[in-house]
């Protein structure tokens, strides 16, 4: 079988995986004219890295990232308001890691590269059209120059491409540009000390002004150190103009530091993490509504292409991951490509649609901004703003929608690998 992966980011590399370990061998087609280790911080949940785990990757995970082992929400003004252990120290039977996403994308690479060889990976391939059939042909072109670069028929098509994602525009020409919420993100990465429990993932704020804080490499760690990711978020009126979502734009930090100038926590002081930092990377909070079909004959779409949600909750990656394994299992188990394009999108879309709707309401993190708004200075006592089933009940509502609840896991866990 010919297939054809059309983007060589996590979702699509973790395809190529998945696919060759079931005896397939795709090729992937990406557009970046060469491979470089982009990004900052990432995070995995148990049941992606027991997709990768299923791959032989949790151990090379494992030597890069932190294994995540807790995770606190506060207030603006650093008081906690809610703790829960991730991961392992949760009881999983796989970690939480939250890793660097250029290292994770070139372990990803190399794998591939070792596994399926060099030349299944083609860069400087833009896809540019596509042609539907039996056998749908695609043409690509270089980035650049806009040059014909080649045109492949393929017996599979898998839309890998991300966010601004061709092969859904294809089959979705009229959908327009990704839905800004008004929240504009930066991110970045500084070297520091450990903080909290030295694995511990944080989020400070409300729903108008956040800090998201984890460490992401275990070298760091091992020296005492701390590589430190973060994420400063602030929400502006979503009607006016915004620069399209570029994972790459650099901007100065002073349009956002004055506003966390205040957030010295006894614990840590976010305005020196800012500071820090050698380089700030501004992305918009952006997602997409979720359509009706992703599957169209033999062309399909997956990751970001499939479902771009807002980066709340952790979901990202590891939903992409989810989609790959789907997307494997469903193409071994049946003996037509529509079949299986048909029975991946059942498994899929409804799941995924679920999480882009739960993260528009916040995702887990709507615990701060119930605190925010019932005690916007600050609380004597916790217990007096907010009752620990209500939190409890919000945490665990979202694993269950974002699908790694423990019961969930621990059934996967039971189960024979296949
Ligand atoms: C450069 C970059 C940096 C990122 N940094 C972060 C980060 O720091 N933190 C975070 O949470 N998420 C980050 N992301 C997004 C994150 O990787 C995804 O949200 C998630 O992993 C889902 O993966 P995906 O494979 O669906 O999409 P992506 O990982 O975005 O991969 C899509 C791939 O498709 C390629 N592509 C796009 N259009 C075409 C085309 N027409 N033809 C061929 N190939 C095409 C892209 O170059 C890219 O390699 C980043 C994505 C990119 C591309």
């Amino acid at each position: 079988m010919d297939i054809a992966i059309v983007g060589g980011g996590i979702g699509g590399l973790v395809a190529a995986l998945a696919l060759h370990a079931r005896g397939l061998v795709p090729t992937v087609y990406e557009s970046a004219a060469e491979m470089r280790q982009l990004g900052v911080g990432i995070n995995l949940l148990p049941h992606a890295v027991r997709v990768l785990d299923d791959l032989g990757l949790r151990a090379q995970l494992l030597e890069s990232g932190i294994a995540t082992a807790e995770l606190l929400y506060f207030n603006k003004f650093g008081q906690r308001i809610w703790r829960e252990p991730r991961g392992i120290e949760a009881g999983y039977a796989w970690p939480q890691i939250s890793i660097h996403r250029g290292r994770l994308h070139g372990l990803l690479l190399a794998e591939t590269r070792r596994r399926l060889g060099a030349g299944r990976i083609l860069t400087g391939h833009h896809l540019a059209g596509i042609e539907e059939g039996v056998r749908p042909l695609l043409h690509f072109t270089d980035r650049t120059s806009g040059a014909h670069r080649a045109s492949v028929a393929c017996d599979l098509a898998i839309g890998a491409d991300g966010i601004h994602s061709m092969v859904r525009r294809h089959f979705y020409p009229d959908e327009g540009a990704p839905v800004w919420n008004g929240a504009i993100l930066w991110r970045a990465t500084t070297e520091g000390m450990p903080f909290l429990g030295g694995r511990s993932m944080f989020m400070a704020g409300h729903a108008s002004q956040k800090f998201v804080c984890y460490p992401i490499s275990k070298a760091h760690h091992d020296a005492g150190r701390s590589l430190i990711n973060w994420v400063a978020e602030l929400r502006f009126d979503p009607d006016r103009p915004f620069a399209r979502e570029d994972w790459n734009r650099n901007v100065d930090r002073a349009t956002f530091l004055p506003a966390f100038a205040d957030w010295r926590f006894d614990w840590l002081d976010i305005p020196a993490v800012i500071e820090g930092a050698d380089e700030v990377f501004e992305y918009p909070m952006v997602d997409r509504d979720p359509v009706a079909r992703w599957s169209f004959g033999a062309v399909t779409l997956m990751g970001d292409a499939a479902h771009p949600m807002y980066p709340i909750g952790s979901n990202g990656a590891s939903q992409a991951i989810l989609d790959a394994e789907a997307l494997a299992l469903a193409l071994t188990g049946h003996d037509t490509i529509g079949g299986a394009l048909e029975a991946y999108q059942e498994a899929r879309l409804g799941p995924t649609a679920a999480i882009v709707r739960a993260n528009r309401n916040q995702g887990p993190e709507q615990v701060m901004q119930l605190v925010e708004e019932r005690a916007p200075g600050g609380f004597e006592r916790l217990e007096d703003v907010v009752t620990n089933e209500e939190l409890e009940g919000i945490a665990a509502r979202y694993k269950q929608v974002a699908g790694f609840d423990r019961a969930t896991l621990d059934s996967l866990a039971a189960a024979p690998r296949g």
